[in-house]
């Protein structure tokens, strides 16, 4: 089968055809988030746009025959200081982080991957790939650090077209005394008895990250696999590294055949970051009034994402959470959504607009056109694939209605609806999704009062703010 998808390959710097090594099984991975944190809305970037390559990627190939993988990195810097400034182990951080992260990117749509290996249950693997570059020449092991030895590798730099002096340029000054070479980086380093770590024939230590990706998409994927993603910032050194390690571990020429990478969400013109102070986490932005006074469901940010196209840079703005919003719910409502029977066929335009190196902008001129023209069941079928107006996710959350004038039967039936389907969460103990579906019926100015016969009833808060 010749395939019609074209994808921008940073490798090649061209828009290549897709072809995959085993159109039987089609791999992909992705680089997943540190979790020592509540991840934030450039973070979500890479998700929505790796999410809607893998339905793609579904759709072109059969669901049984792509494996996508993004990975959990819990052993880290970041985490061990977190960890140690709240008290707890690194896995109590983790898991509590990684539960929220999970949460996040349900609501923005996303599928989930067939695999979330996390880093800490894949030492094996980074201690045998290690073994192998130290074996061959590529690493070397000193003061209880090993390193890679970068100038052992001609091809270093390729997917980032950097020359070792262009790299050597930027580098910091004060290298290390135990490395060779001043680009080379760490893949093994020593743990105190106090910090986390694991017994190596190094000595007591911990990996670095780029080796965690090359172990795990290893044991998910093998020694070479179709398709690496991450936004822009990971090319180098994170990917390029991974490359280094990947290709003289395994004597390969290519780790993945196809690497892309997504542009940045910014503020200001600055990349959204950390450690620039100006981030709006996933969270927050779900949970909380704190931009344009008020919640937003998860697809809208999705949905403000996939208007523009993934190599894009994209401005932050309120604003554009309310164009999405004004979209999404001008589509619900004029397709009567929950009741209209979406058809088997993706519209063709969809797909073929995809094939261009996602271009998820113009699937979303298409989708204004079918909701003009009426085709309400190509609507809908067009807004599932993009993992838009989810039933679950988002008429839930945003079926708003002016509390004081609009509280119809269609309405009341919805919220009885939801008091249920809090009801069986509370039966199941479920008390994140029973506070959740309590919280979003708040948010719509909708308070609900649990009386002591076991029953739910429910009132309007008149001060809603919506
Ligand atoms: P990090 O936690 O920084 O490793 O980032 C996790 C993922 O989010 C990586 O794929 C990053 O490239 C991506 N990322 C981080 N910041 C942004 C941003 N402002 N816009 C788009 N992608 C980002
Ligand atoms: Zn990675």
């Amino acid at each position: 089968m010749s395939s019609k998808l074209k994808i921008y390959n940073t490798l090649t710097r061209t828009k290549e055809l897709f072809e995959p090594i085993d159109p039987g099984n089609v791999r992909m991975y992705v680089c997943g988030p540190t979790v020592y944190d509540f991840a934030h809305i450039g973070n979500a970037r890479p998700l929505i746009v790796f999410d809607v390559l893998y339905r793609l990627l579904r759709h072109l190939y059969g669901e049984a025959h792509v494996k996508y993988v993004r990975n959990i990195t819990d052993v880290d810097d970041k985490i061990n200081a977190r960890a140690a400034e709240r008290g707890i182990s690194i896995r109590e951080l983790t898991e509590e982080t990684n539960k929220v992260f999970q949460a996040d990117v349900r609501a923005l749509g996303c599928l989930e991957p067939d695999v979330q290996p996390r880093a800490t249950e894949h030492i094996a693997q980074m201690i045998a790939i290690i073994e192998r570059l130290i074996a061959s020449g590529h690493a070397y092991a000193a003061d209880g650090h090993v390193l890679f030895d970068v100038p052992s590798m001609p091809a270093y730099g390729k997917l980032s077209r950097r020359s070792l002096e262009d790299m050597r340029a930027g580098a910091r000054v004060d290298v290390a005394p135990y490395k060779h070479g001043d680009m080379d980086f760490v893949l093994w380093k020593p743990s105190a008895s106090h910090e986390p770590g694991w017994e190596s024939p190094w000595g007591f230590g911990r990996p670095g990250w780029h080796i965690e990706c090359s172990a795990m998409s290893w044991k998910h994927l093998g020694e070479t696999f179709d398709i690496h993603g991450g936004g822009i910032d990971l090319v180098f050194p994170h990917h390029e590294n991974e490359i280094a390690q990947s290709c003289c571990a395994f004597d390969r020429d290519v780790m993945a055949n196809y690497w892309m990478h997504n542009g940045f969400l910014q503020v200001e013109g600055e990349k959204m970051s950390k450690s620039l102070g100006n981030f709006v986490t996933i969270h927050d932005l779900l949970h909380t009034n704190k931009f344009g006074g008020r919640k937003w469901p998860g697809e809208v940010l999705r949905l403000a994402m996939l208007r523009t196209h993934y190599r894009q840079p994209i401005d932050w703005t309120v604003k554009a959470l309310e164009e999405a919003e004004a979209n999404l719910l001008a589509w619900h409502d004029h397709a009567d959504f929950d009741s209209i029977t979406e058809s088997n066929e993706v519209p063709a335009t969809i797909v073929n607009a995809l094939y261009e190196d996602l271009n998820t902008a113009e699937t979303i001129s298409w989708i204004h056109s079918l909701n003009k023209t009426g085709q309400m069941s190509a609507l809908k079928s067009a807004l599932r694939f993009l993992g838009l107006l989810n039933s679950e996710v988002f008429s839930r959350a945003t079926i708003q209605f002016d509390p004081l004038h609009d509280v119809t039967q269609d309405n009341r039936n919805k919220i009885d609806g939801w008091i249920e389907a809090r009801l069986a969460a509370r039966a199941e103990k479920n008390w994140a999704e029973s506070d959740r579906i309590r919280d979003e019926l708040a948010a719509m100015g909708v308070v609900l009062k649990d009386n002591k016969d076991g029953t739910t009833t429910w009132e309007i808060r008149r001060e809603n703010t919506r």
